[in-house]
């Protein structure tokens, strides 16, 4: 039997792109078959370095690189984006299992950060006060920080490099980007779009690896800035490595979101929100819906209805037709992890309506699949409640009223987001208001902010100060100057002076 032919897998290093040999190398898998597609090369601290430095020779030029002409650039890779869309989201669909609709999402979601990191030259404007003392103006400007850092999760993997990289670029930073070994395809293609668009050589790079070659980056002197994506421990160890060594980081997090159902919502839209929240890209998200929490006696038509909704769902690979609902996991170990949760769970105490394990996919048995799995009656201090499971599991919680509903949520370590399904005003705005969540949702699943707002995690969700995307990115990816001037001299332009 042949052995499959790997895809490459280079890292782009000052406009190179290089394959990296002698080191050691991660497996790449299609999840959906469990063959290995690729190997991630581990990066040392020296390939690192090399990008990082490759970043630094490119600075100067790009940013004194016009605005409008860094932001024609990324208008050149929007088009690009679009027009290899397919192809992308089949790579996603590849490496990272997710179903094809899911992966044209994610794109979708990307380029809408491309879109918004188009208004740069409006972005980028500061403010006047002319006469703000006699004779004095003062005016504010927003500057590049330098060489940034992009660290990413392999759940997202063109959304979230793209949160990062098209914004610190027009603002006109240079960039390194590490994505996770799990899924470093879809970056290297869409990165070679990049530079179609017409990025200049070192502008843009991007680095394999683990942790050696993340230290390396977010030690190196000349970073000024890192953006994480991932869990809660590696953001907050990135956050305080960063932070230590002088560095801007912006660090999110893992999460476990809630979403409440009052005894007045809508039986189909509630369960439409949870199925497609808990079990859309097979769980694997930081925006799940991993708890719904059924307020009084909602439970009565919502758990039935939640229960035939998650086992009418089906399970299969997702790199071939008919496509399925919920695609594998993204390792065989992630699964089993999952799958050792439900069994934690129930020994615990949490009673199991549909359990996903019993699956059976027959036409790809060697895929890390689990199907959707709901467990009732779980309770506060069960560790499916505490931890972040991210897979296919929804844990339902049973509360007497919206009050201790709001408690439960703001309890949590996490927090992403936290949605209310309800057709009271009343409901909504009480829980708008007093919820611990950076993002909220009335009637909606899945509160995922788009690109023009912040994507805005609490607590351990989010390590720093200004978030991703919307104006907060711009405020990250640049520092601003106050300019004071006074003019001497009537030939000078001193207009005041002798009035
Ligand atoms: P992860 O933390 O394992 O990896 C994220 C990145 O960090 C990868 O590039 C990985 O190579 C690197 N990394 C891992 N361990 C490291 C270490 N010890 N030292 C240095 N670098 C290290 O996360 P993941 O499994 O790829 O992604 C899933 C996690 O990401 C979940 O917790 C999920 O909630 C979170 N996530 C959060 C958001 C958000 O916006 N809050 C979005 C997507 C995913």
């Amino acid at each position: 039997m042949s052995l499959p032919v790997l895809e490459p897998c280079p890292c782009l290093i000052g406009g190179e792109w290089r394959d990296i040999t002698g080191v050691n190398a991660s497996a790449v898998h299609n999840p959906s078959t469990g063959q290995t597609i690729a190997e991630t090369p581990m990066c040392t601290a020296e390939q690192a370095n090399a990008a990082i430095e490759a970043a630094a020779a490119a600075l100067p030029q790009w940013k004194e690189t016009p605005p409008v002409e860094r932001a024609r650039v990324l208008f050149r890779f929007k088009i690009l984006l679009e027009a290899n869309s397919e192809k992308i989201a089949r790579c996603i669909t590849r490496e990272n299992g997710k179903t094809l609709l899911e992966s044209q999402g994610d794109l979708r979601r990307g380029i809408e950060m491309v879109e918004f990191a188009c208004g740069a030259p409006s972005l980028l404007t500061g403010e006047t006060l002319e006469n703000i003392a006699r004779g004095i103006d003062c005016e504010t400007v927003r500057q590049p920080l330098g060489v940034c850092v992009g660290i990413t999760p392999f759940n997202f993997p063109a959304m979230i490099p793209l949160w990062m990289y098209p914004l610190a670029l027009v603002c006109g930073n240079t960039f390194v980007l590490k994505p996770s070994e799990k899924v470093p395809l879809t970056a290297i293609t869409i990165a070679r779009l990049l530079e179609e668009a017409g990025i200049p050589r070192g502008a843009f790079n991007l680095v394999h690896g683990g942790r050696e070659c993340v230290s390396a980056l977010i030690t190196h002197p000349k970073v000024r800035a890192i953006s994480f994506v991932g869990s809660t421990p590696v953001g907050r160890y990135i956050f305080e490595t960063g932070t230590r060594h002088g560095k801007r980081v912006q660090a999110n997090g893992g999460a476990k979101n809630y979403v409440v159902i009052m005894p007045d919502a809508d039986l189909e839209n509630s369960t439409r929100g949870v199925i497609e929240g808990a079990f859309g890209c097979a769980g694997e998200r930081c925006m799940a819906s991993s708890t719904a929490l059924l307020v009084s006696d909602a439970g009565k038509a919502v758990l039935p209805s939640l229960r035939q909704a998650a086992t009418s769902l089906k399970v299969g690979p997702t790199d071939r037709d008919p496509q399925p609902d919920v695609g594998p996991l993204i390792t065989r170990e992630h699964r089993d992890r999952v799958a050792g949760l439900i069994e934690t769970g129930a020994n615990e105490g949490a009673k199991i309506v549909s359990d996903g394990r019993a699956i059976r996919v027959d036409n790809a048995p060697n895929g890390f699949f689990l199907g959707p799995t709901i467990l009732d009656e779980v309770q506060s201090k069960m560790t499916v409640a505490r931890e972040e499971i991210f897979g296919p599991v929804l844990n339902v919680m049973r509360m007497d009223d919206l009050d201790a509903a709001i408690a439960t949520v703001n309890c949590s370590a996490y927090g992403n987001g936290a949605s209310i399904f309800t057709r009271s005003g009343k409901a909504a705005r009480e829980f708008k208001h007093r919820v611990k969540a950076g993002m909220v949702g009335i009637n909606i699943g899945v509160p995922a902010s788009m690109a023009w707002f912040p994507f805005s995690g609490w607590s351990d969700s989010f390590f720093g100060e200004l978030h991703m995307q919307g104006k907060e990115g711009v405020q990250f990816f640049t520092e601003q100057k106050v300019v004071t001037s006074r003019w001497f001299g009537e030939e000078e332009g001193s207009i005041w002076s002798n009035r």
